[in-house]
């Protein structure tokens, strides 16, 4: 079996790794986003460097982008709108090269090594500087008109209970513009990290959360969800995410995972934070 590439393409780095799986990543380098040159001829000297030179290469791209082309969009971050990320890293090294969401990525590593699987229709959502959603709906990533905007979905926004009117510069105060990290650090003046395990925000990031999670379940039902990012590498964020899902669905999905086994229903990813990259291989693999 051959050698796949992966590049986890983000907002603040890309994380470049060779290999074939969780037990044969045999390089992994971070390298920091700057201007859409600098950074795409820094990946492809990850990838000469390499003592053996990968079969092709999956991306995984943070957005939005244009799955068809293989371009980031309309991304607010300077300098990277209408990047044409998949055709430059296809001339650059020579090799196929699959592109899809960080997200799609994550989620694809999560089903064939992680927390998903067994199964095929669930959720991966990473909540960190923005909120991001990929699926997989009876086997397939699911892509459709775009992708899946799964952070900029509408919840209810109680102003009496939380008056900060949210960070996304589209929406307002949609579940990314509540409930990411940002949102955390300016409405209670401090970073989210910072806020203790017993502080008001977390019954109300439980909650945001909750809604949004109310809302995907209704309409892909998921046999899971897997939730990553920088907000959720707190394990006591869970339960409370968990329990605040039941309360808002109310006992309408009948579903034993829902009802009984809730605790198991909202995860965190399997693979941590190499999900993301470990999704780009399998990608690749699958670009052949
Ligand atoms: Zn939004």
């Amino acid at each position: 079996m051959g050698l796949f590439g992966g590049i986890e393409a983000g907002g603040t780095k890309f994380v470049c790794a060779v290999g074939t799986g969780p037990d044969d990543l045999r390089a992994v380098e971070s390298i920091a986003t700057t201007t859409p040159d600098e950074t795409i001829e820094r990946v492809a000297a990850f990838f000469r460097r390499q003592p053996e030179q990968p079969a092709a290469i999956g991306i995984g791209s943070f957005g939005p982008v244009d799955l068809m082309r293989g371009v980031i969009t309309s991304t607010p971050k300077p300098g990277w709108r209408n990047t044409p990320l998949a055709s430059r890293i296809r001339d650059l090294l020579g090799v196929p090269v699959a592109f899809d969401t960080d997200v799609n990525a994550a989620a694809l590593a999560e089903h064939r090594w992680g927390a998903a699987r067994g199964l095929d229709t669930f959720i991966y959502l990473t909540v960190g500087t923005g909120i991001g959603g990929g699926a997989m709906v009876g086997g397939k990533l699911l892509h459709g008109l775009i992708h899946p905007e799964m952070g900029h979905i509408r919840i209810p926004h109680d102003l009496a209970r939380d008056p900060y009117m949210g960070t996304c510069p589209f929406h307002g105060d949609c579940l990314e513009g509540l409930a990411a990290g940002p949102a955390l650090e300016r409405r209670w003046g401090v970073r989210g990290s910072d806020l203790p395990p017993e502080h008001p925000a977390w019954a109300l990031e439980a909650h945001y959360l909750a809604l949004g999670l109310s809302s995907l379940v209704c309409t892909l039902s998921p046999e899971r969800i897997i939730l990553g990012g920088g907000v959720m590498q707190n394990d006591w964020l869970f339960p409370r995410v968990a329990r605040e899902l039941q309360a808002v669905l109310n006992g309408y999905v009948q579903a034993p995972q829902v009802l009984d086994q809730i605790d198991q229903y909202v995860v965190p990813p399997l693979l941590g934070g190499r999900a993301g990259v470990l999704g780009c291989i399998a990608l690749g693999e699958g670009a052949l």
